[in-house]
């Protein structure tokens, strides 16, 4: 039978409703421990879960205790493999579980990371002001750098040996300015060529994954998310995902198991839920986020839209976001002009648009990078990147997207 879309799968994939009094929906296993049937199948169950000996063909490992394994957690991870074709995935408690998980799992003292700059605000400070204090060596690069000329010097220079991850966010948050996938992926093979050593890539697809980017297809190791977003896509939870090789997560989950960061039942319970309707929430999103665009760059008092795949991103920015996603997603970013006070009063007098943090939710939100999400950025660096004080940064739910443009156009008035 012809292989069924993710769409098709998401409700019912992974669950027997005879393991559950044939309830049609998987009931949430709000249970800590689990009884095994005798104690030769707690031995077997043991082995398999510490890697001990591998499993026969079609063998499962037994549920021990919900740190280890639980239905909701497993059947959620087969679901979410299935957006992206990956071999596996692991669910964690926030979005920066995962992120640190990812840096913890493949770096050591004396290994070098390679990573985007911008990232989100979290992962900056983890970088800075954890894997530095223990000696790990940071570089960064930005979506102006030229990927190939670095890609030449670090296979020549002996820190390219140390470097054992690369990281990236793309599109970067709140700019939406690109990076490179496909550039990445020949980095990554090129130093583990040149310098003989194993080096991962992660990339942050919280902005435009599972649905419209796949960096698993351009030599990413490992996609991750803050699943708070657009995976859960309902403002009612914080959680992260990973999903990748089998290898990568298979060292991913056996750190989780002893930082003991996973999700619990309660939360994979609500993500499965949220997961049947990830595409068509995202599609509408994406198409009200096209709709506020253009009534943005019609209005005479923003002076510069920021959206991936418009041509004020540049001509090699349109080109990548091409090549790499399908769509360009549902975050918009805009200068009005007049600076914090004008951005302000924007702000202040949205009525359906909530002034709040977070993104990739059904309702729409509005906030001010520069005195929020990126308050902790030094003044310098948000002027490199255009980030300044007339920035509003949008995230599209699923409103009516004529009701949307009417907020921002009463907002706006008389400017
Ligand atoms: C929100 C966010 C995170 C952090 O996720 P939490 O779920 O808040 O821990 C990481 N990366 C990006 C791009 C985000 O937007």
């Amino acid at each position: 039978m012809k292989k069924m879309k993710p769409e098709s799968l998401m409700m019912t994939h992974g669950y027997v409703p005879e393991w559950s009094e044939n309830a049609v929906k998987c009931p949430i296993y709000q249970t800590s421990t689990f009884v095994f049937p005798t104690a030769e199948a707690g031995k077997r169950f043991f082995a398999l879960a510490y890697g001990k000996t591998d499993p026969q063909e079609g063998e499962n490992p037994g549920l021990i205790y919900s740190r280890l394994n639980n239905p909701n957690l497993q059947i959620l991870e087969e679901r979410l493999s299935l957006w992206e074709d990956a071999e596996d995935a692991a669910v964690f408690e926030s979005g920066m579980s995962a992120i640190s998980t990812i840096f913890l799992t493949f770096l050591k003292p004396g290994d070098r990371l390679l990573i985007s700059n911008p990232v989100y605000g979290g992962t900056h400070h983890f970088v800075h002001n954890y894997l530095q204090s223990i000696g790990v060596h940071v570089e960064h690069f930005t979506a102006e750098t030229d990927l190939v000329n670095l890609t030449e010097e670090l296979c020549k220079d002996k820190r390219g040996a140390e470097i054992k991850l690369i990281y990236a966010e793309t599109p970067a948050n709140p700019t939406n300015a690109v990076i490179d996938l496909k550039l990445l992926g020949e980095m990554k093979i090129a130093l583990m060529k040149s310098h003989d050593t194993d080096v991962r890539m992660a990339i942050d697809n919280t902005y435009l994954g599972p649905i419209w980017q796949k960096p698993l297809d351009w030599g990413a190791d490992m996609s991750c998310y803050s699943a708070t977003k657009f995976l859960s896509g309902h403002s009612d939870l914080i959680a992260g995902a990973i999903t990748g090789s089998q290898e990568s997560i298979l060292a991913i989950k056996t750190l989780r198991t002893f930082l003991g960061n996973m999700a619990s039942p309660n939360t994979c319970w609500l993500l499965t839920r949220s997961l049947e309707t990830l595409s068509i929430r995202m599609e509408r999103q994406a198409s009200n986020a096209l709709h506020v665009v253009r009534f943005l760059q019609d209005h005479s008092r923003v002076s510069r839209v920021y959206f991936p795949g418009l041509s004020s991103q540049g001509t090699e920015q349109v080109s990548i976001q091409n090549r790499q996603s399908t769509k360009a997603g549902a975050m918009i970013s805009f200068d009005v002009i007049g600076g914090e006070a004008i951005a302000f009063r924007v702000l202040n007098k949205l009525t359906l648009i909530k002034l709040a943090v977070s993104l990739g939710s059904n309702e729409s939100l509005a906030q001010h990078p520069y005195h929020m999400t990126h308050a902790d950025m030094p003044e310098l660096e948000k002027e490199d990147l255009n980030l300044t004080d007339s920035m509003i940064r949008l995230s599209v739910g699923i409103e009516d997207s004529e009701d949307l443009i009417s907020d921002l156009k009463q907002a706006m008035e008389g400017l």
